[in-house]
């Protein structure tokens, strides 16, 4: 299964913490990494205090069911001992499932195509980087997604 993982930092280094989730991703036997977008910088949400996030998109194949992906990307997070207070707080490292092949999924612990990333700059552009002709289950094709947002919101580094 093709997959696409946002991902986002505002702590400890966080061009390093992004590297790092990526290697994990890359680390694991059901999962390889198969693109990586650049990095790109943004304001925190909402005018929270903090840092600036440093985000980027990239896409998986992957052997594992969505949910056990999920669970992957949190073990990730811990590992990076990224501390759960705040929404939307200063974090170390977040990653979100954004699209798991054409699948929509609606549980408890999972909603795909993840339903506030997928309408932000710093996913949107950075997807559209690594996947310019891509379609999104119920929401359509990326191109009509980024007319409808500010893409000054996100820096490319
Ligand atoms: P946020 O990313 O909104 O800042 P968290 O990373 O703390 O918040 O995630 C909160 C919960 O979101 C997780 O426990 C997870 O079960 C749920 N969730 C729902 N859909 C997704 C998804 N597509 N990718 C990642 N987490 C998801
Ligand atoms: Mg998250």
């Amino acid at each position: 299964m093709l997959a696409y993982i946002g991902l986002g930092s505002n702590l400890k280094d966080p061009k390093a913490q992004i590297k790092r989730a990526l290697d994990s991703l890359n680390d694991n036997n059901e999962t390889e990494l198969i693109n990586a977008s650049s990095y790109y910088e943004s304001k925190p949400l909402l005018d929270i205090p903090g840092p600036n996030y440093i985000n980027a998109v990239c896409k998986i194949e992957t052997k594992l069911s969505a949910i056990s992906l999920l669970n992957l990307c949190q073990e990730i997070e811990d590992n990076q001992q990224r501390v759960r207070e705040l929404k939307w707080g200063s974090r170390t490292i977040d990653l979100d499932i954004l699209l798991y092949g054409e699948q929509v999924i609606s549980n408890k612990r999972l909603s795909i195509p993840h339903p506030e990333a997928i309408h932000r700059a710093f996913v949107l552009v950075p997807l559209f980087e690594i996947e310019p002709k891509i379609k999104m289950p119920l929401l359509g094709p990326i191109i009509s997604l980024l007319d409808r947002i500010n893409k000054l919101d996100v820096k490319k580094l």
